[in-house]
């Protein structure tokens, strides 16, 4: 996600891996399909982005139930979050 700045430009506190976010540069229908879309192309995307570890360890800690973070799936993080 792109910074954001304040009428004053002050930054926001916006987490440092969201600034690189790759997903902020797609439509979230890619990371939040309907029901039986796929989510390739999203965790195709995430491999490439800078911030997937960041990424997906805010997912496990606010416990994120939907879409793509951190290049998991809505399953792969369940799975994960059981081991
Ligand atoms: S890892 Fe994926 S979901 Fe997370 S910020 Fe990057 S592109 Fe977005």
């Amino acid at each position: 996600m792109l910074s954001k700045t304040t009428d004053d430009a002050t930054p926001t506190a916006t987490p440092s891996w969201q600034e690189q976010a790759l997903c902020a540069q797609t439509g979230p229908e890619f990371f939040f399909p309907e029901p039986g879309g796929s989510v390739n192309e999203a965790k195709q995307l995430c491999l490439a982005c800078e911030g997937r570890t960041a990424c997906l360890e805010y997912a496990l800690a606010n416990d994120e139930r939907f879409g793509v973070w951190g290049g998991l799936s809505e399953k792969e993080r369940l799975r994960l979050r059981r081991r």
